[in-house]
């Protein structure tokens, strides 16, 4: 069959979260870590290609978010998604407008909107201004990002000086009118040449009325949420078919291993939180520098794979920031990111299976050295964190790669007891 819908994610969580609410529907979802080297043989109608160019330099990642597009073109796709984080993370000289511009070339459209609000979460857009709970993203944690920090909360000013055509916005006035009315002020806009619109919404039913007023877009860019109503309006316009059963999770041996590279407020929250439960070991990427991975592997060795044991490089702003002083921040961000993807290998030649990972970044890095390419996507842990389950080194394993900022204090645990055994 071939795909209808085909995504592209600017890192793996992200591609994780879209592919798990795509799969409410109950419509089967792909996703391919990477633009696959092998021509589209058995497309899912949803497909969802997962890169890793959020932080990557431009002239990258938009040639890795060309090919992924070609690449979806030729499995069949009529309907293209830019989903990047629900936090807008980029830089002034950030990827997500030039993406979006060098898609929109490709595919030969006019005008995309940008929507990241995920109510669920509690990102909203009002007026153009992105919110995470009941702060501005720029007095968010947000602002203390390791590799991203944001320090403007006004989706427009962050889009204008990342893209070449104007930016506009269509406010929560507009979208509260209903679909006909959000598809005629698009339009309005497209006549005064605007091809970049930010599209506000605060709660779900927002994102129903843009989904409805969209779902002929060519492209559409965002968060997960706002793509989560489609399959439905396609199931229910014959579009798309329901399958007969839902993909069951693999038989897997006994064990698992918690992995956390994210610095997060909320993944602070959950190590914490679960190293009361488990054996607990903290990666200091200062003692990285100097020692190397060994010891951790060291310790991973002395524990039973059934006590679930974590390892994890998460740190406060300040620890951070002394790191980062000491190494430069990207040096730093390497060494954790390698450091989790050897351990993530350890683990798995010792014959765990189930990986529980927190942080994009972390789990891109995690999922590569696994040498994942492709996952099935299983039950939702929490909104935006499905398990998802793949093949490396030749056994079945299972990945739940989580965002920073997603999941309760309780996911780490949630999330293992989620997938039972
Ligand atoms: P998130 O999903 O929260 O953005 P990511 O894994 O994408 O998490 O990004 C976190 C980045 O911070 C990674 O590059 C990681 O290697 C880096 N990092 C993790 N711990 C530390 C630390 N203690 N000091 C400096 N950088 C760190």
């Amino acid at each position: 069959m071939p795909a209808l819908f085909g995504a592209i994610a600017d890192d793996f969580t992200g591609a994780t979260d879209l592919a798990g609410l795509l799969a409410r529907s109950g419509v089967p979802v792909s996703l391919r870590l990477g633009v696959p080297d092998d021509p589209p043989d058995e497309a899912a109608a949803l497909e969802v290609i997962a890169l890793k160019c959020r932080t990557a330099p431009v002239d990258q990642a938009v040639a890795a978010c060309r090919a992924a597009l070609a690449w979806l073109k030729a499995a069949g796709a009529q309907r293209f998604y830019w989903k990047y984080c629900s936090t807008f993370d980029s830089t002034a000289t950030g990827n997500i407008g030039p993406v979006a511009e060098a898609l929109m070339d490709d595919l030969g459209t006019a005008q995309t909107i940008y929507c990241p609000a995920f109510p669920e979460n509690g990102r909203a857009i009002f007026m153009g201004h992105l919110f995470v709970g009941r702060q501005l993203l720029a007095e968010s944690p947000m602002k203390d990002h390791p590799l991203t920090p944001m320090h403007d909360s006004n989706l427009m000013r962050l889009l204008a000086p990342q893209v070449t055509r104007p930016v506009g916005l269509a406010d929560r006035l507009t979208v509260a009118r209903g679909p006909d009315a959000l598809r005629t002020e698009l339009a309005r806009l497209a006549a005064e040449g605007v091809a970049h619109v930010v599209v506000d919404a605060v709660a779900d039913a927002d994102l129903e009325v843009i989904a409805e007023a969209c779902r002929d877009l060519v492209l559409m860019t965002g968060g997960s949420a706002v793509a989560m109503p489609l399959p439905r309006l396609w199931l229910a316009d014959g579009t798309l078919h329901a399958p007969a059963a839902a993909p069951q999770p693999p038989a897997l041996p006994p064990g698992a291993i918690v992995l956390s590279g994210s610095c997060s407020a909320m993944t602070r929250a959950q190590v914490d939180r679960y190293a009361h439960h488990a054996p607990a070991y903290r990666l200091d990427p200062l003692r990285l520098a100097e020692d190397g991975v060994a010891p951790a592997l060291d310790w991973l060795a002395g524990q039973p794979p059934q006590a679930a044991p974590m390892i994890y490089a998460t740190a406060d702003p300040a620890a951070v920031r002394a790191a980062q002083a000491a190494l430069g921040p990207e040096r730093a961000g390497t060494l954790v990111e390698e450091a989790l993807a050897r351990i993530a290998v350890a683990a798995r030649d010792r014959g765990i299976a189930r990986f529980v990972v927190a942080g994009g970044e972390s789990s891109g890095a995690v999922a590569q050295a696994l040498g994942v390419t492709r996952l099935d996507i299983g039950a939702e842990i929490a909104p935006g964190v499905p398990w998802t389950f793949a093949q490396s080194g030749g056994r079945p394993i299972a990945l739940a790669l989580k965002s920073g900022n997603f999941g309760a204090e309780s996911f780490f645990a949630d999330a293992l007891e989620r997938l039972g055994g």
